[in-house]
């Protein structure tokens, strides 16, 4: 089922093989008719991921860059929208010779085109393919056949896993094995035999269970894997390497591998309880009324990054989600902002808890809160400055007003072809830019480089005219897109921390490498403590 942990059991086996020395890959499948994740909703789908060659993804996506340090492409990512437009696409070109054009074979046919290709892209020895969904169900059939089909070929080069969901029903206390025999049932259907079973739940699994599940599946006990749940994602590849994980995929391989090394990532993986001090970071925006579970995946990113950065510094952390909203009807609960060692302001869309924002921003920049902008974050903290230290009090977004005097985030005219003419997806300005930074600022520091790049997704940008205006009142631009002078980066001196940047740092943010800036934030808020 989904949300059962397959990106990450993905992601930490890439991880474990990796470490043996291996070159490691991995591709996701999303079986939905959405090209891209681009037109999802973030809250139903979670955080959309976005590459440096500029494709919206899924979240998954994340979790294996963040694992396997690698930056991953287009070309690791499919859909079946994706895979029917290719097609399609082809068939018009009449790149299939009149030939009958069919579901089968064609579509596994491009599926396994397109696994082949981002292994090839990538040099992997092994490439770690992610089927979405659940077995059994329409949506993800022609990507079984593709798996079945790539085994058939190279029997020797292939292995399946099964991630399955092993509940413990309250009124018993004990693990139900049932639920993942059908499962495998249901794969043996599609032609598929497991070589593995991952078997997510609350505990380990014991060895009744085990043998029980090796019996019913025609799987060995030693190929039955445990994965229980754990505090945290990183103990993941520990927990399989405890049970052999990597040998056993090894030995099948007929790879003799290198000794496994892990001690930095499992030191890293053991900060947050070990830590003596914990900083607390409050987090405001929208989209925070629906649970905090939503939540979690809407901003995954963005909270990894905020982890790693504490952690690089020794420090545990607290995270707090506050909705801009309650700003909005009470204007004395901003003084709850002080309790907060730094504020971020992650990226948002559309007009919903805007003010509470703003608000916000003018705490943090009166009361010397360190302020840490995203995207919106950095837009709003623009129309905020605009508004009160200018005193332009119109001053907006276009997003939110079209008609503002003082459109200090506008849109660019490329973009309003787009808007006019319905074209949303995948036509923000996406993937990588360059970022050239000014000497001396807090960006420049923080890097330690004269030049970044960075990933972008978003349709607005700082209006320039406002430029001269906001750096004569103390508000710096300290990163500018040297190809087109876009604004990518704000600062406001004589603060302990007020940066804004355009782009998204949080999607370059990795374990064991946290992003400059959000190293630089968690600084400043433990100075600020
Ligand atoms: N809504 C803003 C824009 O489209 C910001 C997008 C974002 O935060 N990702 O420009």
């Amino acid at each position: 089922m989904s949300g059962v942990g397959k990106g990450v059991t993905t992601a930490s086996i890439g991880k474990i093989l990796q470490s043996r020395g291996l070159t490691v890959t991995a591709i996701k499948i999303d079986p939905y008719v959405n090209v891209d994740a681009g037109t999802m909703n973030p809250v139903e789908h979670g955080e959309v991921f976005v590459t440096d060659d500029g494709d919206e993804t899924d979240q998954d996506m994340g979790n294996y860059e963040r694992f396997l340090d690698v930056d991953l492409t287009s070309t690791n990512y499919m859909t079946t929208g994706r895979v029917y437009q290719t097609v399609i696409e082809r068939e018009r070109n009449l790149e299939y010779k009149g030939r009958c054009v069919q579901v089968v074979p064609h579509i596994p046919q491009e599926v396994i085109d397109r696994i082949r290709r981002a292994a090839a892209n990538a040099k992997a020895d092994v490439t770690m393919v992610e089927i979405g969904g659940t077995v059994g169900e329409y949506e993800n059939i022609l990507f079984l056949e593709a798996a079945r089909m790539m085994h058939l070929a190279d029997p020797e080069n292939v292995q399946f896993m099964l991630v399955s969901y092993l509940p413990v029903p309250a009124h018993l206390g004990e693990m139900k094995t049932k639920p993942t025999q059908h499962a495998c049932r249901t794969l043996n259907s599609a032609g598929i035999h497991p070589d593995f079973i991952v078997c997510r739940g609350q505990y380990y699994m014991d060895e009744p269970r085990r043998t029980k599940l090796s019996v019913f599946c025609n799987v060995k006990p030693e190929d039955v894997i445990s994965a229980p749940d754990v505090d945290s994602i990183y103990k993941i590849p520990a927990v399989f390497e405890e049970q052999g994980l990597s040998d056993t995929i090894l030995k099948k391989f007929g790879i003799k591998p290198k000794k496994a090394d892990m001690a930095k990532w499992e030191a890293m993986s053991e900060v947050q309880e070990k830590a003596t001090k914990t900083v607390k970071i409050g987090v405001v925006g929208k989209y925070f009324a629906t649970g905090e579970y939503t939540l979690s995946d809407s901003y995954i990113s963005v909270i990894e990054a905020l982890k790693s950065a504490s952690w690089a510094n020794k420090t545990a952390i607290e995270l707090k989600w506050i909705n801009s909203e309650d700003f909005e009807k009470d204007s004395s609960a901003l003084s709850q902002l002080s309790e907060y060692d730094g504020i971020l302001v992650p990226g948002g869309f559309g007009t919903r808890g805007i003010e509470g924002v703003i608000s916000t921003v003018r705490y943090c920049r009166e009361n010397n809160v360190p302020y840490f902008g995203i995207c919106y974050g950095m837009q709003l903290a623009c129309v905020e400055f605009a508004r009160n230290v200018l005193g332009k009090e119109a001053a907006h977004t276009v997003e939110v007003d079209e008609q503002t005097q003082d459109p200090i985030i506008h849109v660019n005219p490329m973009q309003l072809e787009n808007i006019k003419e319905n074209r949303y997806g995948g036509t923000m300005r996406l993937g990588a830019y360059d970022c050239d930074l000014v000497k001396g600022s807090v960006a420049a520091a923080a890097y330690g480089k004269k030049s970044v790049s960075e990933r972008h997704r978003h349709r607005y940008e700082f209006n320039n005219d406002y430029r001269d205006e906001i750096e004569e009142k103390g508000m710096i631009v300290s990163g500018v897109n040297p190809q087109t002078n876009l604004v990518e980066i704000v600062e406001i001196k004589d603060h302990p921390f007020f940066v804004g940047v355009q782009f998204h740092p949080e999607f370059k943010s990795r374990p064991l490498r946290p992003h400059p800036i959000f190293k630089a934030f968690i600084k400043a808020a433990l100075e600020k403590k």
